[in-house]
């Protein structure tokens, strides 16, 4: 199969990409260019495979994305690239539309318009449900949104759009409704909770750091390994008819409890660990997130074997070697290199 994957230097898609060239396809991935030299850490692996093709361009760019889609004419899309970062989102609110809505939107234009056989991928995301009430065993599909950053609020307007084309056009359009989610093996960006604590509680264990300053500790997530919510993705798409999911392992942590997890690992005292910093509060945090991943585990067969619980350690264990990998070779600047593969 032809397959066009959106953000393939980041953190799902890089995953995704190895994924579906194991299983023989070609993988076509979109990445946008920068300035000050393009880090391709995350696909480092891959970089060289013949059935890799890079396609350099900005989502935002509808002629760009017309263009593509027009000529690949792709057996399946996953729109992965976004603005995803919600503190981000706040100080940034038009990007963040113009990234994560109007670029979806162009994308199934273009399908519709030169290509509606592609099936379509789309990943919505929890901070959709904002402060609705979570009902017992956690969201689920059925339950309304009300988002509270605009990152959410731009990811809700999308995860409606792909189910109005599948509804209006009929295309193979779908979404999964994603709750955190974090790579084992160093892929997660160094701006998100998960990483900031796994990673700095490395540093502060090796005498390269001496606290984590950091906002609200009281959210509550679920967290779940992405290598495994690719796989999810990937089921999602080659169901036989196309429908939204939620994507969860149904349970979680407070971040207070994950750092706190993160510590007594590294044999260090959370209290001499976490500073709090203004600076890192939301103006809006959505307190609790629990998802309810019922419906994909039996309609497609797809449930986590990782909690938050293992993949922090394996986070706190990846930096660690990472950290000690690097200070034994201090003239390697490579921040993110993964010394296992
Ligand atoms: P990520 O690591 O932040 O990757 C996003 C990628 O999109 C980055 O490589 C980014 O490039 C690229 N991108 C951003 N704007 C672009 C543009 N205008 N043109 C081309 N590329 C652009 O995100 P992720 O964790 O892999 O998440 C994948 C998807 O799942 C995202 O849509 C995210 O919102 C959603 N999601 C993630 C989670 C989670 O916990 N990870 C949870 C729910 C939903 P730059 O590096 O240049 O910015």
């Amino acid at each position: 199969m032809k397959i066009l994957g959106t953000g393939i230097l980041g953190q799902d898609c890089s995953i995704l990409a190895e994924k579906c060239l194991d299983a023989g396809h070609e993988f076509y991935g979109i990445y946008r260019r920068i300035s000050s030299g393009n880090s391709k850490t995350n696909i480092e692996p891959i970089l060289h495979h013949p059935r890799l093709h890079l396609i350099e361009g900005d989502i935002t760019d509808s002629g760009f994305i017309m263009s593509t889609i027009a000529d690949l004419r792709p057996d399946m899309l996953f729109s992965l690239a976004a603005q995803s970062h919600v503190h981000y989102s706040f100080s940034n609110p038009i990007e963040t539309f113009d990234v994560n809505t109007m670029a979806v939107i162009h994308q199934l234009e273009a399908i519709r318009k030169y290509s509606p056989d592609t099936r379509f991928y789309f990943s919505g995301t929890s901070e959709m449900y904002g402060t609705s009430p979570c009902p017992a065993g956690g969201f689920t599909e059925s339950t309304p949104f009300s988002p509270r950053s605009p990152y959410g609020c731009s990811k809700l307007a999308s995860f409606s759009i792909t189910k109005n084309y599948r509804e209006a056009y009929n295309l193979f359009a779908c979404s999964g409704i994603l709750f955190n989610h974090s790579s084992t093996n160093g892929r997660r960006g160094l701006d998100f909770m998960t990483r900031k604590i796994t990673h700095t509680v490395a540093e502060i264990k090796l005498g390269l750091a001496d606290n984590m300053k950091a906002g609200n500790l009281e959210s509550f997530r679920d967290e779940g390994a992405a290598e495994e919510y690719v796989d999810a993705m990937i089921k999602i798409l080659g169901h036989t008819s196309p429908n939204d999911f939620v994507v969860s392992t149904g349970r979680g942590a407070t971040m207070r409890q994950m750092l706190a997890h993160v510590c007594e690992i590294a044999n260090l005292d959370i209290h001499d660990v976490y500073q709090p910093d203004e600076k890192f509060m939301r103006p809006s945090d959505v307190q609790y997130l629990l998802g309810n991943p019922e419906h994909i585990r039996s309609e497609l067969g797809w449930q986590a074997s990782m909690d938050w619980k293992s993949v922090l350690k394996e986070m706190y264990e990846f930096d660690l070697n990472m950290l000690k990998f690097r200070l034994d070779r201090p003239s390697d600047h490579n921040l993110n290199m993964n010394p296992i593969k």
